[in-house]
């Protein structure tokens, strides 16, 4: 059938397309059918459902959010506005060895797990699936299986190494979680409930990634004084499973470490070229995570994001609180739990070095629980467009564009994803390359940031001319491809 005579659901007339993989932009019209895209080029004999004047404004595919913990936000607010309004189509799960999969309705809810909010918990990897499928939510859904909640899930005392009998139901829960759709394994070494768990105990639970094929994505157990030594082991596990590694949210913190991204880099540069490792970044130079006392000296400021004790400590600096309480700031820490903070940790070149990196993903690590969220829950992906690539030139429109779509779906493995090309899934994102920005700030975390035109999964719009439409198109993605490890 000729083109012309092919009658296309949708036509995105006159818009400049950046197709994700970081070649030159080009004026083109995207005609999409049966939710893939089905020709980019002159269409101006081509005929469709509808047609949609873009002239002015950029087309490139929805951005992929390569760090997210939005497991259980997909299922409680479906609509997903912190995401949707930024160009978000699809989010990857399960980052930081926190899932909602597999636990026991009955399990501990102790942190880091309650991250994720509480409430839902699912028995298998399986059964996560179908929720997020019978939601569905305004964005597809992909997810790796959570270490920390494995160990919760199959260890009495998670304070000590697993047990031989301990591993292998973990690596069984891996294994069933893989071929249930499971993208990969994280891990958070970082985070209590697994810092007690070896080398070993890492390896062996995911063994079944390099039969199954996988990624393993870390939260390392350090990023600050001994953020060169994670590396190394984070490298080794790789290695020793053969398999694609992401090095969650790659960040130095803690002043005396400022600067050492110069070495964190040069050594991760340098074992890609015997191994396949990547990176994910949110461009802030403030991290968010559980309030946990013993860490407040590593940092001077630390605001509240929520606290269930004294839900009105959300939004306030933990100085100014030690100041009217009359008490040291690991007083009132301990005072606040169970909190979330967010931790002015990190310095700007770094960020930016790290942001700037060949192999580095956009991921925001936003939190949708949170009372008074750090912005990059609603800002992270128009502040790369905006601020890092048109006001700082740290990098044109295209690699910033590749960053958060060719290379993500590359690296995660999701097939047919991240290219504005025929055969593609049709999540496109269209958008104003001079005026896209964020908005949100530590003191107006929710702000909705600006420039977002139309955003659409499958071929349906979850936005248009700038606002939701309520519609959730959403899937569960798990027809992954092999990545290679090296
Ligand atoms: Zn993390």
């Amino acid at each position: 059938m000729s083109q012309a005579a092919q009658m296309h659901d949708l036509i995105l007339a006159g818009g400049t397309v950046v197709d994700g993989t970081g070649q030159a932009r080009r004026r083109a019209d995207v005609a999409v059918s049966g939710g893939r895209i089905a020709a980019v080029g002159d269409l101006a004999d081509a005929k469709a459902r509808r047609t949609m004047d873009v002239a002015g404004l950029v087309v490139s595919p929805g951005f992929i959010d390569s760090h997210a913990h939005d497991d259980l936000a997909v299922l409680e607010m479906p609509d997903m506005l912190p995401k949707v309004s930024q160009g978000v189509t699809t989010v990857v799960n399960g980052n930081c060895g926190i899932s909602l999969a597999p636990l026991r309705a009955d399990g501990p809810q102790m942190p880091p797990l309650n991250l994720l909010g509480q409430g839902y918990r699912f028995g298998s990897f399986a059964e996560y699936r179908h929720a997020v499928d019978n939601g569905p939510a305004a964005v597809n859904v992909a997810a790796l299986v959570g270490h920390c909640t494995l160990r919760v899930l199959r260890m009495a005392d998670v304070a000590r190494p697993a047990s031989g009998s301990e591993i292998e139901a973990m690596r069984q829960d891996v294994e069933q979680a893989l071929l249930d759709g499971a993208l990969g394994v994280s891990t958070g070494t970082f985070y209590p409930p697994a810092a007690a768990a070896t080398e070993a105990e890492v390896i062996a639970v995911c063994e079944p990634l390099t039969r199954l094929g996988g990624i393993y994505a870390t939260h390392m157990r350090d990023e600050g004084d001994r953020v060169m030594d994670a590396i190394d082991e984070s490298l080794r596990i790789g290695a020793a499973l053969n398999v694609p590694i992401v090095i969650s949210h790659h960040k130095v913190v803690g002043k005396q470490n400022h600067g050492r991204s110069v070495q964190t880099l040069a050594r991760l540069q340098d074992a890609a070229r015997r191994q396949a490792v990547c990176l994910d970044c949110y461009p802030y130079d403030a991290s968010s995570t559980i309030l946990r006392p013993e860490r407040v000296d590593i940092c001077d400021r630390i605001m509240v994001t929520w606290s269930e004790p004294h839900p009105e400590a959300s939004g306030r600096y933990l100085e100014d609180l030690a100041r009217e309480w009359n008490c040291s700031r690991r007083e009132v820490a301990e005072a606040l739990l169970p909190a979330g903070a967010v931790y002015f940790i990190m310095d700007d070149g770094d960020v930016r070095r790290i942001l700037k990196y060949p192999d580095t993903m956009i991921g925001s690590d936003g939190l949708c629980g949170e009372g008074r969220p750090h912005p990059r829950l609603w800002g992270t992906f128009p502040r790369v467009l905006g601020r890092y690539g048109r006001e700082l030139g740290l990098f044109n429109l295209e690699e910033a564009v590749f960053r958060m779509t060719g290379l993500t779906a590359m690296r995660m493995g999701l097939r047919d994803r991240g290219r504005v090309a025929p055969g593609c899934h049709a999540d496109l994102t269209v958008f104003d390359a001079d005026t896209i920005i964020d908005n949100a700030t530590f003191d107006t975390p929710t702000e909705m940031s600006s420039g977002m035109r139309h955003v659409f999964v499958g071929g349906v719009a979850t936005w248009e001319d700038g606002a939701p439409t309520g519609a959730r198109p959403g899937r569960f993605i798990s027809d992954r491809i092999g990545v290679a490890a090296a």
